[in-house]
């Protein structure tokens, strides 16, 4: 069994190659080729911290495996990562256990990815605003990955810690020389942007409708359990929404299913699978004006898929450590 770290992971699963491994794999899903039940999560001792179990299997790859990890909120304070755990991948000819992999950095690279697949499909193409709600380890991610699908000129961010938008600036100007404005307001950061990421850990809307201007196309990403909500009724009700999973959407996404549940959206609201529209079998976005919402949930697939795209290349290259686990007879 192969052993990579969070340093190994990152370095064999750059962002420019996650992109379009996360269309495919979407894609896939979408055919049905893919077996992922909803995942089973634990919450502890009471808390909003969780203990998640998200196994997937795929007709497209010669392995299987599950993703193991907590989310641990309040680790941002504790300068470790909200989400910790490993990515564990079978073999599909004997299930012999081949490899365990660090999930933070499978997790960060590849949720923005995905949200880059959306934004490629789902954005104006002259999009050149970009505002992030949330400073963590998401906007820093979603940061370089959105830089790969347009050319933002602007970028703000908000976060409620006023320091750590200031540092996520820091960083950004280090990392990507590029100036971001620090908004004192979610809604100083998202009035006027042309694309918006919520990637925050908040439990109560931060991003309302009312602020959205025609033709923005828009990221939730954080409130992925389903009593978190980031964006408020009228966010979803004004948006043309695009789902990762249409099940994920219906079990676990507050926000859709609090303004679904308010009578605010039709029946025919959710348009699509983010996949199905890069099978091309629904059209991304349809006019300049409408505003587009792509929920995303995080898939076990998602993990599997770049779990198995980072083996590959360390099994070429002798990354990592092995170790004999037994199992022989
Ligand atoms: P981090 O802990 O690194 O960052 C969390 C961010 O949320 C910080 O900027 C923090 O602000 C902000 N925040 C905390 N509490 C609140 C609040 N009550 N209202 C508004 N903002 C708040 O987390 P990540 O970046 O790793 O993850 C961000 C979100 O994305 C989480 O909800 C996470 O569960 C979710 N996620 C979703 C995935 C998916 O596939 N859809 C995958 C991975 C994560 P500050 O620091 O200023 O206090």
């Amino acid at each position: 069994m192969r052993i990579l770290d969070q340093a190994q992971v990152t370095q064999l699963l750059p962002m420019g190659a996650c992109i379009p491994l996360m269309a495919s794999t979407l894609a896939s899903l979408s055919r049905g080729e893919v077996d992922i039940p909803l995942r089973s999560v634990m919450r502890l001792r009471g808390s909003h911290d969780a203990f998640a179990l998200m196994p997937a299997l795929s007709a497209a790859l010669p392995t299987f495996g599950a993703k193991v990890i907590t989310v641990f909120p309040s680790n941002h304070a504790r300068g470790r990562d909200s989400h910790q755990g490993a990515v564990l991948l079978f073999d599909g000819s004997d299930g012999r256990l081949r490899a365990l992999l660090d999930g933070s950095s499978i997790t960060a690279i590849r949720t923005a990815a995905v949200s880059a697949v959306a934004t490629d499909r789902l954005a104006r193409h002259d999009a050149a605003t970009l505002g992030l709600l949330g400073s963590g380890v998401q906007a820093r991610t979603h940061l370089e990955a959105h830089l790969l699908v347009r050319p933002f000129a602007h970028v703000r961010v908000w976060s409620p810690t006023d320091a750590h938008a200031d540092a996520f600036a820091d960083w950004a100007r280090r990392s990507h020389d590029i100036e971001v404005a620090v908004c004192r307001t979610p809604r100083a950061a998202v009035e006027g942007a042309d694309v918006v990421c919520t990637v925050t850990a908040a439990r109560e809307p931060v991003l309302e409708g009312a602020w959205l201007e025609p033709g923005t196309h828009v990221n939730a990403v954080g409130a992925s359990q389903p009593d978190a909500r980031e964006l408020d009724s009228a966010a979803v009700a004004r948006s043309r929404i695009v789902a990762d999973r249409r099940e994920s959407l219906l079990h676990e996404s507050a926000d859709y299913r609090v303004p679904l549940q308010e009578g605010a959206l039709a029946a025919d609201h959710v348009v699509a699978e983010l996949g199905e529209i890069v099978n091309g079998d629904v059209g991304g976005r349809a006019t300049r004006r409408e505003i587009t919402l792509f929920k995303s949930l995080g898939l076990a697939i998602e993990d599997l898929a770049a779990a198995w795209h980072v083996l590959e290349r360390a099994e070429r290259d002798d990354v990592g450590v092995t170790v004999d686990l037994g199992g022989g007879r």
